[in-house]
């Protein structure tokens, strides 16, 4: 049997958009002792908009190569690249082969060219040289992705998102409340700095692989901290499963939601806060 008390707070949680899928890991959640939040469309608002792109030989193509792969891709990124190359009336072509890779990127083959789209760690695991009139773009503070086409890297697509108004409001509230922030991120160094600085956040780490993202959790967890995970998106799904708590957040993918133990139905960190306060309420109150 359900506690009424419980059952009171379930309902309650649900007006304010908080559904508990797992009840065991709303009860953990009062005694978290770390949070930590993805960046792209959880502390941001995931709705990122180019504004450059570089491209040396021919824009156009540049475009017409990175949505060919996109078109097929699950990333905001992704969704975000369609749109603009939409609005320049560049349309996609068939690409043969997709491969996603999570956290990284993705490949295919299109128009008879190995094409491959990424950020950060693409170059990294593809061991790409950047042409000369492109270094100077590596370490500029935008979300990047590189188009490599056949081995040789052939420009790049730098975006900007936004910081939610109440990411910052709820990362303050919860270092009142005695839990450590972190902000896990595959995006770059220089625009995970300048988030981190941005919204307040206890800690960051950039450039990680969705492993790397659930070491750091399982590190935390192992010092003796209730760890909670909140994100968005399908390269989250391990990180959710690892945390003592997961959460997704807003209108994150469907293996998101089914690897979270709560989601919260408004895009709002404050709702993070709210599910705290509640839980500590909550099971206070019982004997
Ligand atoms: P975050 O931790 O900021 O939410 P992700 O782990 O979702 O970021 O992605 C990390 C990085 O991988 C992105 O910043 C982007 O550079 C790159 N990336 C992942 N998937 C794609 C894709 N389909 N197209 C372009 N870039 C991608
Ligand atoms: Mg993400």
């Amino acid at each position: 049997a359900v506690p009424l008390v419980v059952a009171i707070t379930t309902s309650m949680a649900a007006k304010r958009g908080i559904l508990i899928r797992n009840r065991q890991a709303f009860e953990t959640l009062k005694s978290a002792g770390a949070i930590c939040f993805d960046k792209t469309g959880t502390i941001t608002e995931g709705k990122l908009a180019v504004h450059e792109v570089v491209a040396p030989e021919s824009e156009a193509a540049l475009l017409r190569y990175a949505v060919s792969i996109e078109q097929n891709s699950e990333h905001i990124i992704a969704k975000s690249i369609m749109a603009y190359a939409k609005s320049k009336g560049v349309e996609p072509q068939k690409a043969k082969n997709f491969t996603a890779y999570p956290g990284i990127g993705a490949k295919a083959i299109v128009e008879g060219h190995t094409v491959m789209v990424g950020g950060p760690q693409l170059l990294n695991k593809e061991a790409l040289q950047l042409p000369e009139t492109l270094r100077q773009y590596e370490t500029s503070e935008s979300t990047k992705v590189w188009v490599a086409v056949d081995g040789k890297v052939i420009g790049v697509i730098l975006l900007t998102d936004t910081i939610r108004e109440t990411s910052v409001e709820a990362i303050k509230a919860l270092q009142s409340l005695g839990i450590e922030t972190w902000m896990l991120t595959g995006d770059n160094e220089a625009v995970a700095k300048e988030v981190a600085k941005a919204c307040g956040i206890d800690h960051y780490q950039a450039d990680l692989l969705p492993d790397q993202k659930l070491n750091i959790i399982k590190q935390i967890h192992d010092e003796g901290k209730i760890v909670a995970m909140v994100g968005d998106g399908i390269n989250d799904a391990p990180s959710l499963l690892t945390a003592d708590i997961g959460i997704a957040i807003g209108a994150g993918t469907d293996i998101a939601i089914e690897s979270a133990d709560i989601i919260l139905t408004k895009s709002d960190l404050m709702s993070v806060v709210h599910a705290i306060r509640l839980s500590r309420a909550t099971y206070k109150k019982m004997v």
